[in-house]
């Protein structure tokens, strides 16, 4: 299979760079596989857009969940099959798919093995994303955070702004329009609409959320008291003890949401800041060919 692989020479820590040397030379190995090293932001997505054009029908994103979100974005609706080298900060889709950052080996394996599961997207606005949407409170800490370190709340670069987000945070008045039908008013600091369980990498914002069940889960964290500081201390627990609950979000499941916020809100999308509120969510169902384990 005539497969392209796209390499983000800048994501990922000090482990990365070797295991991306070792990655470019086995792709210069393979006859059948090809490689782009990323030169520049946002470049991913017209790469894969080109790779589709070209007849690839594979391409492998070794890179992070927020160069996995442009390439989503390039194949648009082609039926190429994407592949994934987890060498991000995040890494929140391999760790949702079981692949282990530091095993060059087993993802290359799980690419020769070539299983292939269909996935739901989600489309916000024009966008695609594979995560999750958020408003509110996460999109304030991703914007928070200089570098572009993915993975949502996966790293503890992100707790002195955690918290220092958590103080300054405000609600907002959600109104969020269910299957173009259902209301529901809600006084919330924190809106997520996710297609994906994990949330950052080993953490499981909602274990029930199914990528293939043609629906997103959009759960509410709705202003209450003491929500702030049980969102901190579940955070804390989530990170270092993986899943465990917390009392007081609710969640919805439906295939469209549309989320208005009074004062509007900023919008992360797999852990980029890509927008605000006022926007159509929409579930994709089947849109997407991954490889996986
Ligand atoms: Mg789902």
């Amino acid at each position: 299979m005539r497969t392209l692989f796209i390499v983000n020479p800048k994501s990922g820590m000090d482990i990365a760079a070797p295991l991306r040397r070792q990655l470019l030379d086995a792709v210069s190995a393979d006859p059948s596989a090809d490689a782009h090293v990323l030169t520049r932001a946002g470049e991913a997505t017209s790469i894969a857009e080109a790779a589709v054009r070209q007849g690839y029908e594979r391409i492998v994103v070794a890179a992070g969940d927020g160069t996995l979100n442009e390439v989503v974005n390039g194949i648009g609706d082609s039926d190429v099959q994407l592949g994934l080298v987890p060498l991000g900060t995040g890494n929140v889709l391999a760790s949702e798919l079981g692949l282990s950052p530091d095993s060059l080996q087993r993802s290359l394996d799980v690419l020769r093995a070539g299983k292939i599961r269909r996935i739901d997207l989600g489309q916000a606005g024009t966008t695609r994303f594979l995560l999750m949407a958020g408003f509110g409170f996460d999109a304030e800490v991703v914007q928070s955070v200089p570098t572009r370190a993915k993975g949502v709340f996966g790293k503890l670069a992100y707790a002195p702004n955690l918290v220092r987000e958590s103080v300054r945070c405000r609600p907002s008045e959600f109104k969020l329009t269910l299957d173009g039908g259902k209301v529901l008013h809600t006084q919330a600091y924190n809106v997520v609409v996710c297609n994906c369980a994990c949330y950052g990498p080993d953490f499981r914002l909602a274990p029930d959320v199914r990528t293939d069940d043609g629906l997103l889960d959009v759960l509410v964290f709705r202003k209450e008291p003491a929500m702030k500081l049980k969102f901190l201390v579940w955070l804390s627990q989530s990170l270092i003890k993986g899943t465990t609950e917390i009392s007081g979000v609710e969640c919805y499941q439906s295939s469209s949401v549309r989320v208005h916020a009074s004062p509007v809100v900023k919008m992360q999308l797999d852990g980029d800041v890509r927008g605000e509120s006022g926007i159509d969510i929409k579930v994709l169902p089947n849109a997407l060919s991954l490889i996986v384990p």
